[in-house]
């Protein structure tokens, strides 16, 4: 069941632009493209967070069920062209996106954050998944800091004789380790705090993704001054439409794409 938080679609006539978002990147694009004005843009949220910080302009959230309600969306709502500015680990979304879109002969960009590199002092151990990830830590260290949200967890479950802080924006629903302590927050963090939190758990190891961006890259700049060891989760294969890094990109991807408004209706 789908939620709309605002649409003023009946009186707009512009070319609809739909944002798949969940991302600080999404927020940013939607609100470039309402300041730019020549598109309707509606931001579509997953629906997991019990209060998502909501981009400016037209919101739906929920599931669309699957790439074939996806292009049902489209198709009913006119969508001219998709931006897949979700996370960087959402590749179920990513999927159904590039398949509806194709299905709908309708033009698809991906907005990704660049990935983090590892720099001198860093001690990174990457690792293809939550499982290697859960596996790694153990042997890295006795106070593990999991900052991976709260989906991804059950691979740590099953860990008895680790302790762990365990960071996310809304409470786990599914099995975590015995030992542990909730922090709940949201990003950005600063790097005087994310240092502070370290010593204070006296954490020895951190587990993260390979998010990028940002908001939350201080925990990698933190654990390089502590001298503590990073699990690092790669990412999940990267999609096949055309990748931008950049907001600018987008804009400038859409203009040749899609005449604007003003072009269309004069
Ligand atoms: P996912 O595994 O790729 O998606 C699972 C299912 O959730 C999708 O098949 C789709 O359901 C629905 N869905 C996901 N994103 C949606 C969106 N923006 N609008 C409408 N439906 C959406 O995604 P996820 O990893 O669970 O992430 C969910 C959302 O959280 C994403 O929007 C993402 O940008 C954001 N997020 C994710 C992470 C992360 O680490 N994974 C971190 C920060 C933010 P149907 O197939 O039924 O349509």
């Amino acid at each position: 069941m789908s939620v709309r938080y605002r649409d003023a679609s009946a009186s707009d006539l512009r070319p609809h632009v739909l944002v798949l978002g969940g991302t600080g990147e999404a927020r940013a694009l939607a609100a470039r493209l309402a300041n730019d004005g020549a598109y309707r843009v509606t931001t579509s949220l997953a629906g997991r967070l019990a209060a998502p910080l909501l981009p400016v302009g037209d919101v739906r959230s929920g599931s669309f069920g699957g790439p074939d309600g996806l292009a049902a969306y489209l198709c009913t709502e006119c969508v001219v062209a998709v931006i897949d500015a979700t996370h960087p680990f959402a590749a179920a979304i990513s999927s159904n996106a590039r398949q509806a879109c194709d299905a709908c002969r309708i033009p698809l960009a991906v907005l990704e954050r660049r990935t983090w590199t590892e720099l001198p002092g860093d001690h990174w151990h990457r690792v293809a998944d939550g499982g290697a990830a859960a596996i790694a830590a153990r042997a890295l260290g006795s106070r593990i800091f999991l900052t991976i949200g709260r989906q991804g967890l059950a691979p740590f479950a099953s860990v008895t004789d680790r302790w762990f802080l365990i960071r996310c924006i809304d409470a786990p629903a599914t099995a975590l380790p015995p030992q542990h302590e909730l922090m709940l927050a949201r990003g950005p963090f600063a790097l005087d705090a994310e240092i502070t939190t370290l010593r204070a758990f006296a954490i020895d190891v951190l587990v993260t993704k390979a998010s990028g961006g940002d908001a939350t890259a201080a925990k990698l700049i933190a654990a390089r001054a502590c001298g503590i060891p990073v699990v690092v989760i790669d990412r999940p294969p990267a999609s096949d439409a055309g990748t931008l890094n950049h907001i600018d990109d987008v804009v400038a991807w859409l203009t040749t794409m899609l005449p604007a408004s003003h072009e269309v209706f004069r």
